[in-house]
């Protein structure tokens, strides 16, 4: 394991001329799903005063555009290099290796994003990137952090609050770009408890609004909805058990990305007109988590099974209303899954181990899980946005 993780690092340093002279490998700090994520000391950290020019930099030669590899060449023109982040670079870096399975078109997207996104408060930056035929590497500024696994459990809800601030804040400002990340959980926010600061990370699946959506019946008016409702129910109608083996209904196809336990309820429903409250969903998932004391807080293999975790809670009549949002029906005779579900109070007193007689929330827990309730709210378009969550009391509260 640490051979071959050594082996790796070796493989990285010559795939780029001129990598050794300007970045020291230390050790491998991630391993996600679409890279592999190195800390490493940035060389010209003792050479500010010289800082270094791309345009004469002779290490620095771009390949020559092949096949496929157009696309990517066009985001390497494009890009750049960051002196404004560079110049606030301490020592050490992140060197993020992009998988060569990734597409062209998907790498694009996520270094252009990040580089609209620069200078927003608490989202990473990109200092800059490089290409080797197929192999992408992108160069962010490190930032320390901790293991979520290893500090949410001793959070206090002023300590909950501040942690939220910085996501939200870092929300405010993508979302002000149009922009949805897709993937909030933990691991792409960092976070360091000691400085309580955190920096929104990992672009891979981010989009720009609009970008994906077909017309949705969601946002056709009642009437139409209704009509079309019934007209797709009518051709389901007949009656059946579990799964309809011969389903007529027209399929849907919708953006899906994501990561399992952190999906909005519209994109369960594959509501093709997803807005930046996906996000706010997820960031209430976070919640859910901290205040709970249990992660992963959702644990489901699919996403009906997603849909039952979250009607768990919810309860049928609720979920109702909200698949039908979606031109979707909800049914379900799973007997765990009550008409009118849990209040989020009780779900957290009980996954504390809370819930006997004499035993409550606090004042500021209570402000917490008003605050998740306006986060995790089936309707999306009744969800908080991140900027009125600002000015929620409950993120105030980690201004004092
Ligand atoms: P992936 O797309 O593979 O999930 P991420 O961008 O989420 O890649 O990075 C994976 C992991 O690498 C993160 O969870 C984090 O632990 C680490 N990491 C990423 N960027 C940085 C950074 N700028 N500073 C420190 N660690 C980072
Ligand atoms: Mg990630």
């Amino acid at each position: 394991e640490e051979s071959s993780i050594q082996r790796d690092m070796e493989k990285l340093q010559d795939t780029f001329p001129g990598f050794r002279q300007k970045y020291r490998l230390i050790k491998r700090i991630g391993e996600g799903t679409f890279s592999t994520v190195y800390k490493a000391i940035d060389l010209d950290y003792w050479d500010y005063d010289n800082s270094w020019d791309p345009e004469k930099d002779d290490t620095f030669v771009p390949p020559r555009p092949v096949g496929k590899y157009k696309t990517m060449q066009c985001v390497m023109d494009r890009l750049w290099f960051d002196e404004e982040v560079k110049r606030k670079t301490r020592k050490y870096v992140a060197v993020k290796k992009i998988y060569v399975t990734s597409s062209p078109t998907r790498i694009l997207n996520e270094l252009e994003l990040l580089h609209d996104l620069r200078g927003c408060e608490a989202v990473c930056p990109l200092i800059t990137a490089f290409r080797s035929t197929d192999q992408v590497c992108a160069i962010l500024p490190y930032f320390r952090h901790a293991d979520f696994r290893d500090y949410f459990r001793k959070m206090t809800v002023p300590d909950m609050a501040i942690y939220l601030r910085s996501l939200f804040t870092a929300l405010a400002s993508v979302h002000s770009h149009g922009i949805l990340h897709r993937d909030i959980k933990p691991t792409n926010f960092l976070y360091d408890p000691d400085s309580r600061r955190g920096v929104l990370v990992d672009f891979g699946l981010a989009e720009r609004e609009g970008y994906d959506c077909k017309p949705c019946i969601c946002h056709d008016d009642p009437v139409q909805r209704k009509a079309k409702l019934r007209a797709a129910h009518l051709a389901s109608s007949a009656p059946h058990n579990g799964y309809p083996r011969e389903d007529t209904r027209p399929s849907r196809r919708a953006n899906r990305a994501g990561t399992r336990g952190f999906r909005a309820p519209e994109v369960l429903f594959k509501c093709t007109e997803q807005t930046t409250k996906i996000d706010i969903w997820s960031a209430g998932v976070i919640l859910l988590t901290i205040m709970s004391r249990r992660f992963p807080f959702f644990n489901s293999a699919d996403d009906v099974e997603a849909l039952i975790e979250i009607a768990t809670i919810f309860g049928q009549k609720r979920m109702r209303a909200a698949a039908l949002l979606h031109g979707c029906m909800f049914e379900t005779t799973i007997p765990t899954i009550g008409s009118s579900g849990f209040s989020l109070e009780s779900i957290i007193l009980w996954s504390t181990q809370r819930d006997g007689p004499g035993k409550g929330l606090s004042d500021e827990e209570k402000l917490a899980v008003e605050f998740l309730g306006k986060c995790m709210e089936l309707d999306p378009s009744k969800r908080l946005s991140a900027e009125d969550a600002l000015s929620h009391e409950f993120l105030r509260m980690g201004l004092d």
